[in-house]
């Protein structure tokens, strides 16, 4: 009788073995991950088997960023630095950021620069309200400007001068792209796209192979206006990036000021350029380049596209008619879809 039992008993163990080695694969299912990171939203898409929730592990993986990215935290690592906490040491997000950084201000002769901390400020896109801003408090702010006054060292910030503050939010927000992406990598998920704030990464194609597409905003005048399409790129492992100077900004005496910076002048840019959307293999790159373009504007940022590898651009821009106008550069027209 005990025999017979275990026999049964080891025949239902090889039956369910059996079984379970012939079910078929799940067929991967389309799903949505939504919540909000560093003041803005994120939105993540992706093929996978629905048993597996990646929801809790990304909110925690953001919430860690954001302890050491984030200006707008107090307590955050670079918060610490730039208010020179003695026991503050930068973690190894920090260094892949401040690294690429440095890299960038190279490469674009310093017209990105995260030094330029304590005058996002002081025009009042930082953390403080706006100062009464002339030409001699731009002058006094100035010497504390420029990335060659900066220096990670074993996880020190050394700088040339207390008061020096960096400022990553030309470039966090990029960065939190590729660590998500590097994550969902890690899970074994083959395809996806991630949009945080408008930074955006798409990895392989659909399942059916048809490529994500990713719109451009149209940048309208009016800053709360609703969003309307200006173009749609195809997009397969690359990452797009837009700055623009046409939402986060003030006017004054009819002169339109935008957050960006001009570190050489110590002004934000007031130029023809509305938005620069750039792609390219990594998004921490295509973020930090599309500041870096919006510091130069038009004439100069096309210069600098024929020497750049790796980078393609789409700008937006008014014409002295006032008429808008584009260009983009011929890798990024290879990808814009055609019917619009
Ligand atoms: P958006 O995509 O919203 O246009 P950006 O990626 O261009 O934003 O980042 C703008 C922010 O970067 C500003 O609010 C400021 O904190 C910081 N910043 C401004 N000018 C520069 C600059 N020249 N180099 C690096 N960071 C800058
Ligand atoms: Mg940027």
């Amino acid at each position: 009788m005990q025999l017979f039992i275990r026999v049964n008993y080891l025949f239902t163990i090889v039956c369910v073995l059996l079984l379970s080695s012939c079910r078929q694969p799940k067929e991967p299912v389309l799903l949505k991950i939504a919540g909000e990171t560093q003041g803005t939203y994120y939105a993540i898409t992706y093929y996978a088997d629905d048993s597996i929730s990646l929801h809790p592990a990304i909110d925690s993986l953001l919430h860690r960023f954001d302890s050491t990215a984030s200006t707008y935290k107090p307590n955050s690592i670079i918060s610490r630095l730039n208010n020179n906490d003695p026991h503050a040491r930068a973690d190894e997000m920090f260094g892949i950021i401040f690294r690429k950084s440095m890299e960038v201000s190279e490469k674009t002769y310093g017209a990105f620069d995260i030094t330029v901390g304590p005058l996002v400020n002081a025009w009042g896109f930082g953390l403080s309200n706006r100062l009464k801003m002339d030409q001699h408090i731009v002058d006094s702010l100035k010497p504390l400007v420029g990335y060659h006054k900066v220096k990670l060292n074993n996880g020190k910030l050394l700088k040339t001068d207390p008061r020096i503050r960096i400022d990553f939010n030309a470039i966090a927000q990029g960065y939190a792209v590729d660590v998500v992406s590097a994550f969902l990598d890690s899970k074994g998920i083959q395809s996806y796209i991630i949009d945080i704030g408008g930074e955006v990464l798409a990895r392989r194609s659909k399942p059916g192979g048809e490529k994500w597409s990713v719109a451009i905003e149209m940048p309208t005048r009016q800053a709360d206006d609703e969003r309307t399409v200006q173009a749609v790129v195809m997009l397969q492992d690359m990452a797009i990036s837009t700055s623009g100077s046409y939402r986060k900004f003030y006017e004054e005496n009819g002169i339109r000021y935008s957050h960006t910076i001009d570190p050489a002048s110590g002004y934000p840019v007031v130029h023809s350029l509305l938005s620069v959307s750039v792609m390219a293999s990594d998004c921490m790159t295509a973020d930090a380049y599309a500041t870096a373009l919006m510091v130069m504007g038009v004439e100069k940022g096309k210069e600098f596209l024929k020497h750049s590898k790796g980078l393609e651009a789409y700008f937006i821009y008014s014409a002295p008619d006032s008429s808008m106008k584009t260009y983009c550069t011929k890798g990024f027209e290879k990808l814009l879809k055609k019917d619009n």
